[in-house]
């Protein structure tokens, strides 16, 4: 199945990505790029950021990992990937923007809600994923009724909103964050409806994003 990706490479036309026109030659990119934004999303091999918007190479500086979760800012934690990551956007790329993207449908939140309260025998990716356990635990308890689908939709959103918050645990980006020079956005991507809300701080709510709609070719 490897070849696939090899075949891909070896066809693909380097002036183009075979679907967007005027893609920069690689070899013609700024060595200090100024990305639009750095973009937290999930390892889920689905969620494709360069994919739902449609982006060229050095526009988005690209974190991620498994359910698109920012840990609290912590020395004791380190070295921890993301946290590096953070660090980098903000302090040698200067984003003016960071969006943590969550989706539907996440694999590494299922499987948190699903954690136990309390396990001496977490794997790897138990004691990742158990970062967002809190607050979901919270929300399962007041939204147990709830279908399982709108609760899982309910924790992909709380642990969007939770790593929002966590951001801010991070001096340098807390720093820009009060002078301006830097805008934290927390955005949700729906698969089955192929479309993004964007949270709303003032009402509190995931507000959909208005989409152009085209014309169908004859
Ligand atoms: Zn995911």
């Amino acid at each position: 199945m490897i070849e696939i990706l090899l075949e891909r490479y070896r066809n693909r036309d380097s002036r183009s990505d075979g679907n967007a026109k005027n893609l920069p030659f690689l070899d013609d990119l700024e060595p200090a790029i100024s990305p639009i934004a750095a973009i937290i999303s999930c390892s889920d091999t689905r969620m494709e950021p360069s994919r739902v918007f449609e982006l060229y190479p050095g526009e988005v500086f690209s974190i991620r990992n498994i359910a698109n979760l920012v840990p609290i800012h912590s020395r004791r934690n380190y070295p921890c990937e993301t946290a590096a990551g953070l660090e980098f956007a903000v302090k040698i790329l200067r984003v003016p923007h960071i969006v943590v993207l969550g989706h539907s449908n996440c694999m590494g939140i299922h499987t948190m809600m699903e954690l136990p309260y309390f396990s001496a025998n977490d794997s790897e990716v138990d004691r990742w994923v158990r970062q967002a356990k809190p607050i979901c635990e919270y929300l399962e308890n007041i939204s147990h009724r709830l279908p399982l689908e709108t609760r899982e939709k309910n924790c992909e959103q709380a642990s969007i909103r939770l790593s929002l918050s966590r951001l801010t645990t991070y001096p340098c980006i807390r720093t820009r964050v009060e002078t301006n020079e830097l805008v934290l956005h927390g955005w949700y991507f729906d698969f089955s409806e192929d479309e993004l809300f964007r949270f709303d701080p003032d009402s509190e709510c995931f507000i959909r994003d208005a989409r152009v709609k085209k014309a169908k070719s004859t």
